[in-house]
């Protein structure tokens, strides 16, 4: 079952059926009533819709922004801008083997992970961030990462799709809040925040203007694995420690990361490679800023120490969200209360993540 959010069904009915909330609430409460503890609220708002005859799912079929895609979806077609890629991965798991890759996209509306399956994870070396993608023939499942468009042999990558174009990407969060003395080694999709209250210098490093990978240098060249010699371009990274009143830790924010932290363009970044004194005054700046990071953290063997790295970030964090994130909190454990079936089913969807889809 296609899962969209109770409140956006009882909306849908409101809409399509001229029914007031108080009659439609109605309606589902009788519902419950009758299939007595075999019904979620969400189940019952789904049988009411059909039974006054309400399509919820008008849009599919065609094109979806990011905020209407919904789990369980099929045949989703998403047009977005590449934001982040990650490196094909190979498994062999339970005498099956593959090969899954994945990337997020970004449209007006949202982000998304697509993960491709199979041969589509093959297209992952064609991508890079900022161009624009086509996906044709996803479906959406939901784990601990968020919601998420699986794309298999049935479906299609397009590459820079023709007439399409792409606003301003609404970055949105969908990692889960953790405080920093609750971070594990391997978590990803995890959203801190707190106080900078250290900064480092930026360090710079070459890399190849084709694929963006790291430029090594050969003598007097510099050579890429893949594309060898070149011209390097610069990428950098920075980092700083973070506080938020449990633990801190050291977050580390390669190029875009650093970039959106600082509010810099890539040719202002690059004046602190030959003056670094002037990025004292950055320093200063950024100190007591309180920063939201999604991201994933790593085991730093060298120093034995956990470190975050930053995959989105949020230099001004609305305090409206921030209520609405604890309020969040407030109702999946009051949802978690309300349905152990359910979340046992869960679990065992999230297994998808390192198992082949067949
Ligand atoms: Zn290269």
């Amino acid at each position: 079952m296609i899962k969209m959010p109770y409140n956006d069904i009882l909306e849908k009915i409101q809409e399509k059926s001229g029914l007031t909330e108080q009659e439609i609430k109605e309606k589902i409460d009788t519902k419950l009533k009758q299939l007595s503890g075999l019904i979620s609220n969400e189940g019952a708002a789904h049988i009411v819709a059909n039974e006054l005859g309400v399509k919820l799912f008008d849009a599919l079929g065609g094109k979806l922004q990011i905020k209407n895609i919904l789990t369980g979806m099929r045949s989703v077609e998403v047009v977005g801008k590449v934001l982040r890629v990650f490196e094909l991965r190979e498994f062999n798991s339970k005498g099956r083997s593959g090969k899954v890759a994945s990337f997020v996209i970004g449209d007006e509306t949202g982000t998304i992970r697509i993960v491709m399956w199979g041969d589509q994870a093959e297209n992952i070396t064609k991508l890079k961030e900022n161009i624009i993608v086509k996906v044709v023939g996803g479906y959406v499942r939901e784990n601990q990462n968020g919601k998420e468009v699986h794309l298999n042999n049935m479906g299609k990558l397009i590459i820079n799709p023709e007439g399409e174009t792409i606003g301003e990407v609404k970055e949105t969060s969908s990692g889960k809040r953790k405080k920093i003395n609750q971070l594990n080694e391997n978590d990803s999709n995890v959203e801190i925040l707190g106080t900078i209250v250290q900064v480092f210098d930026p360090r710079f490093f070459e890399i190849c203007p084709e694929c963006n990978r790291r430029a090594r240098l050969r003598e007097d060249d510099f050579f890429c694995d893949t594309h060898g010699k070149v011209q390097p371009n610069y990428s950098f990274v920075l980092n700083l420690f973070l506080d938020d009143g449990t633990d801190n830790i050291r977050v580390v924010c390669f190029r875009n990361q650093a970039l959106k932290l600082l509010d810099k363009t890539q040719e202002q970044m690059l004046e602190y490679k030959d003056s670094p004194e002037k990025f004292e005054e950055m320093k200063t700046e950024l100190l007591g800023n309180i920063i939201k990071f999604v991201g994933r953290t790593t085991k730093n063997e060298m120093f034995d120490r956990l470190e975050f790295i930053s995959q989105l970030v949020f230099p001004n964090p609305d305090p409206d969200d921030e209520i609405k994130v604890l309020n969040k909190e407030l109702e999946e454990t009051k949802a978690k209360k309300e349905s152990m079936t359910e979340q046992v089913l869960d679990t065992k969807e999230n297994d998808v993540q390192d198992t082949p889809n067949i």
